[in-house]
């Protein structure tokens, strides 16, 4: 079949380098990923019962705080999957990038066995390079298995109980299970996974439409030579010319290089592109910035209003979060005590709560409650970083003040040093006259 002429102005660069882009951001995605808990990005601290978030400690009962920070990464994969469809799953998923990683490793090694060993027998050195490559995956196994967990828990406690080759408790456990599970991942599963398993494939075919990234041959010129290069070069595996809609294509454009690589020796581009939906534009081109990031209706300025929500929700709650929760309430079993000389006392319980990294203290102190008396062990009390602490004080007032039997008053609490002062409204019990000896 003669090539014919040239394609269009729409067509993608020629340049273009899927592959050599995916790589770059594989690597960026690598240390990311290795740095995120290290950093307190994001880890849900099982043993701490804390969410670390961009560097904030949140903890559990921070309610307001997590659900923004939920919902805000929620719709981040909302987000991407309406926009860029499984762009994620080819550029920046751990599960492709080791899987991929671990292919090439191992084939590295039995072309250097190859190559360097050619006296030896061939079983004999597919066995050496594939005992290099178990020996070399089991160490790496650890490693990964080490980063995932640190996602739940903190890595200078999950290192010490590495180094004590900790396998009793509940925590060694689960690391010797993740490591296991990573080596059989990595030698056996590979992107078996992302078609059997992920749950993030199949939501990518609710989520998508007519206007989401795909991976799409066309040929109307009927320009294939049947080469099956983009066949080859799949590591799902499958024929890209069959349907733009396989649920193993993770988008990652390989086939894109690759029949770019054959068709431009003979003079024409490739036939198959990144394209908004079936039959959409190709990627690239001369549009406005907004459509070429992928604003193609109205739907996606909904989907990135809701998003900003999200954003400015989590800002809201993170920037009036308080380093130092304080609660006060009364104690009621008693109503008040009353001392032989007629003095009553009320008590209440107070908590404090340190979730900053300072030290830092509470000042307690009362208003409206004329000759009455605040009695406290510590005052300011003193809350250490990462502390919850309860106690108790009273207040008390003469039997010949005027007060009245109830007392409505205020309670002030000056946390230091960030001086964030805190009021709570409380009543303050008298007998009534008869009771008082
Ligand atoms: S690489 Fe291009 S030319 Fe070769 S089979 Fe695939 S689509 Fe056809
Ligand atoms: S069909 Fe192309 S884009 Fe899809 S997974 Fe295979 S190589 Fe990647």
């Amino acid at each position: 079949m003669p090539i014919t002429a040239k394609r269009g102005p729409a067509l993608p660069s020629a340049t273009a380098n899927y592959h050599r882009l995916r790589k770059a951001i594989h690597l960026f995605c690598f240390l990311a990923f290795l740095a995120i808990p290290f950093f307190n990005i994001v880890r849900f601290d099982i043993p701490r019962q804390r969410f670390y978030f961009s560097g904030y400690e949140l903890w559990i009962n921070e309610f307001g705080i997590i659900f923004f920070a939920l919902m805000f990464l929620m719709f981040v994969i909302v987000a991407s999957s309406v926009f860029y469809g499984r762009v994620y799953c080819g550029y920046m998923c751990p599960q492709m990038i080791f899987s991929e990683a671990s292919i090439a490793f191992q084939k590295r090694l039995e072309r250097w066995f190859n190559k360097h060993c050619p006296d030896w027998s061939a079983p004999m050195r597919k066995r050496m390079a594939g005992a290099v490559f178990y020996l070399a995956l089991g160490l790496a196994s650890v490693c990964l298995a080490f980063a995932f967990i640190s996602y739940f828990v903190e890595p200078r406690d999950l290192l010490r109980r590495l180094m004590s080759l900790d396998v009793q408790t509940a925590g060694g456990i689960s690391g010797a299970a993740v490591t296991a599970i990573t080596f059989l991942d990595f030698t056996l599963v590979r992107q078996h996974f992302c078609t059997t398993v992920c749950p993030y494939g199949y939501l990518q075919g609710m989520l998508g439409d007519p206007n989401t990234l795909l991976v799409c041959y066309r040929d109307e010129q009927r320009e294939c030579i049947e080469c099956k290069k983009c066949v080859r070069v799949c590591h799902m595996g499958i024929d890209i010319r069959t349907s733009p809609f396989q649920i193993e294509c993770v988008h990652c454009g390989e086939c894109i290089d690759a029949c770019e690589d054959v068709l431009r020796r003979l003079g024409t581009q490739g036939l198959i592109h990144y394209t908004w939906g079936e039959h959409g534009r190709e990627v690239g081109g001369s549009e406005p910035w907004y459509r070429r990031f992928g604003f193609r209706d109205a739907k996606r300025f909904i989907v990135l209003m809701v998003l900003l929500f999200y954003a400015s929700g989590l800002f809201v709650a993170l920037s009036m979060r308080r380093a130092v929760l304080v609660r006060v309430a009364p104690v009621r079993a008693t109503l008040y005590n009353i001392d032989p000389d007629g003095t009553v006392h009320n008590k209440f319980r107070f908590t404090l709560a340190n979730r900053g990294k300072r030290p830092a203290a509470v000042l307690f102190s009362i208003q409206q409650l004329p000759g009455a008396k605040l009695l406290i062990t510590q005052n300011p009390a003193p809350a250490l970083p990462g502390e919850t602490l309860q106690g108790v004080f009273e207040i008390s007032a003469s039997a010949t003040t005027q007060l009245k039997v109830v007392n409505h008053f205020t309670i002030l609490t000056t946390t230091i040093p960030d001086q964030v002062n805190d009021t709570f409204a409380m009543t303050f019990l008298m007998p009534a006259r008869k009771e008082v000896p």
